[in-house]
């Protein structure tokens, strides 16, 4: 079987497509970049899974094959309702994240650790020709961290603190933030139902 991973953003495309061949070797993950033309439909939903399913139908009415599209976002606890399906757009669309990154830590400068709790939600719908969408969802716990650290993901990964790692998301290797990560855990859930879908037809 194909699945299409629909996003526009090539980080998170690389690691939706990572997550999904180590789990379901026998699915052939193709992404949006070999569909030319498909369109970045507007995030208009409130919710998570609202924005997954804008993302999804458009990727399958522009490819015609079984899709998959994800949204998701960072909450923190001291900016209630500021980030989580509006983190794409907190502070604008055009400021960069290392700016965005800036502003949080300004904002919760001196905050203790009890105080600086966040989580990453990540909310992933996939669509089959005829049918409706189905939606999964997953999170990943952490704090906001003092400051910026490391180099890998992207987003908001260098503030993303994992306690129980004692590093920052941006700090992992592509596979141990795979381990870890609302998305990760969100792709092998929906990999493991798409097997026994498989095995069921
Ligand atoms: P969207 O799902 O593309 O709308 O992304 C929402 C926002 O959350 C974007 O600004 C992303 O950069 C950010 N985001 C989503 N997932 C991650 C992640 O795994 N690490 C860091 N930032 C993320």
């Amino acid at each position: 079987m194909r699945l299409v991973v629909a996003t526009h953003n090539p980080a998170k495309a690389r690691e939706m497509a990572e997550v999904l061949r180590g789990r379901a070797p026998r699915l052939e993950v193709v992404t949006l970049a070999e569909y030319p033309g498909a369109p970045e439909p507007e995030e208009f939903g409130t919710t998570y899974e609202e924005n997954a399913e804008i993302k999804v139908r458009s990727a399958l009415a522009h490819t015609g094959e079984v899709c998959v599209a994800d949204d998701a976002g960072l909450e923190i606890d001291a900016l209630p309702g500021e980030l989580g399906p509006l983190s794409k757009r907190f502070a604008g669309e055009e400021t960069s994240f290392t700016e965005k990154a800036a502003m949080i830590l300004d904002r919760m400068r001196g905050l203790p650790p009890a105080e600086r709790r966040a989580r990453f939600v990540c909310c992933v719908a996939l669509q089959a020709p005829g049918e409706e969408p189905r939606a999964f969802r997953a999170t990943c716990e952490g704090s906001i961290a003092q400051e910026p650290r490391g180099t890998g993901g992207f987003g908001y990964d260098p503030i993303f603190w994992l306690p129980s790692l004692g590093c920052t998301m941006a700090e992992l290797t592509p596979a141990q933030k795979h381990e870890v990560s609302h998305r990760g855990k969100v792709l092998r859930e929906l990999a493991v139902w798409l097997e026994r879908a498989r095995s069921n037809a």
